[in-house]
């Protein structure tokens, strides 16, 4: 059968010019000291050259930046010594404008036809419009993050952060060793007392104010370390680091005052509204571990309920 005759329109110099014309991806070719042998017109162009035969006997030093140049230099010297490519390295340029180009970029020794190494060849796609849809993704579940871990309605961190963050510092504390008493961290839990009488006379708006309102009380006392949760209703706990039971009580007695000593008003014609709310505290050094540390400041909530409110066990 007789042969069939190549289209000349695929010979491998045909080929060639396609790839040195047509193709969006930068294609160098480079030798041993690290000097262009040959570039396609892709390459040129980001520099404004619009015959890529300029750049021969050229080196990326007389293109890019000199830190950038540097990199690639020694990237390439490697590539030579091992014979080992590098495939799909994202690389990040700054340019003189101060805009920022990456590249997502291999590279590969060139060998003679006997194996010998005499340069390396290259080629680069620019992934900038990628990279900029991955930072907005980044900082949109970073943002998903931050929402997930906070209550709506006060801006205190939620009930499901809580359990995050007290498994976490307890751990903290597992693994510490050393007899300080002030190594240890404290719970108070706290309700507000009555507020459901608050809804009722006033209107649930008027109670999201006053939660609003305990909230930034709440966080008006604390040090940058402590954390304060709403976990449901008008339930609330305060993480404190690196706080001995001592330490404990006495923020929560400043919590107790600066809740009951500014009467709020909630509506013109009815005289101001004096808060208080109920609390209790629990020491982990005191508890076997963290469900018990909960339990303990919960159950002391739950006592100074029941002795009359407005107080603190
Ligand atoms: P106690 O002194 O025993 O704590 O009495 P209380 O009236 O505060 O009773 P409790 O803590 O059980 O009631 C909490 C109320 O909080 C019940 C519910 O109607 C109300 N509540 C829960 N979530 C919200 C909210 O998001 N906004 C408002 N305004 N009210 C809420
Ligand atoms: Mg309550």
């Amino acid at each position: 059968m007789a042969k069939k005759k190549m289209d000349p329109y695929f010979s491998n110099e045909k080929i060639l010019d396609i790839i040195r014309d047509y193709s969006n991806d930068t294609i160098y070719f480079k030798d041993v000291h690290s000097r262009f042998i040959w570039n396609n017109r892709s390459h040129a162009a980001q520099f404004g050259i619009s015959d890529p035969r300029e750049m021969v006997g050229k080196s990326d030093a007389d293109f890019f930046p000199k830190d950038f140049a540097a990199r690639s230099r020694k990237e390439e010297l490697e590539i030579m010594d091992t014979g080992v490519p590098l495939i799909s390295n994202i690389e990040r340029l700054e340019k003189a404008d101060g805009s920022v180009v990456w590249y997502s970029a291999s590279k590969y020794p060139l060998l003679n036809d006997k194996g010998e190494v005499i340069g390396t060849w290259g080629i680069s796609r620019n992934i900038t419009a990628l990279k900029i849809v991955e930072e907005e993704l980044s900082r949109t579940n970073e943002k998903l993050r931050r929402l997930s871990q906070v209550d709506d309605l006060t801006g205190l961190f939620n009930r499901r952060y809580f359990y995050e963050m007290i498994e976490k510092t307890a751990s903290q504390y597992d693994r510490r060793n050393t007899d300080d008493p002030k190594n240890t961290f404290c719970l108070i839990s706290l309700d507000i007392d009555f507020f459901k009488k608050i809804n009722d006379d006033y209107g649930h708006n008027k109670g999201d104010d006053v939660l609003r309102l305990v909230a930034g009380i709440l966080t008006s006392q604390c040090r940058k370390s402590d954390m304060v949760f709403r976990i449901g209703g008008d339930e609330f706990m305060m993480l404190l680091p690196d706080t001995p039971l001592k330490g404990a009580k006495i923020k929560a007695e400043r919590v107790r005052s600066a809740l009951s000593s500014a009467p709020i008003v909630l509506d013109e014609k009815s005289a101001p509204v004096r808060l208080t709310a109920s609390m209790g505290i629990s020491c982990y050094k005191d508890c076997k571990d963290v469900a018990d540390l909960i339990h303990a400041a919960d159950e002391r909530l739950y006592t100074s309920k029941t002795l009359g409110r407005d107080r603190i066990t």
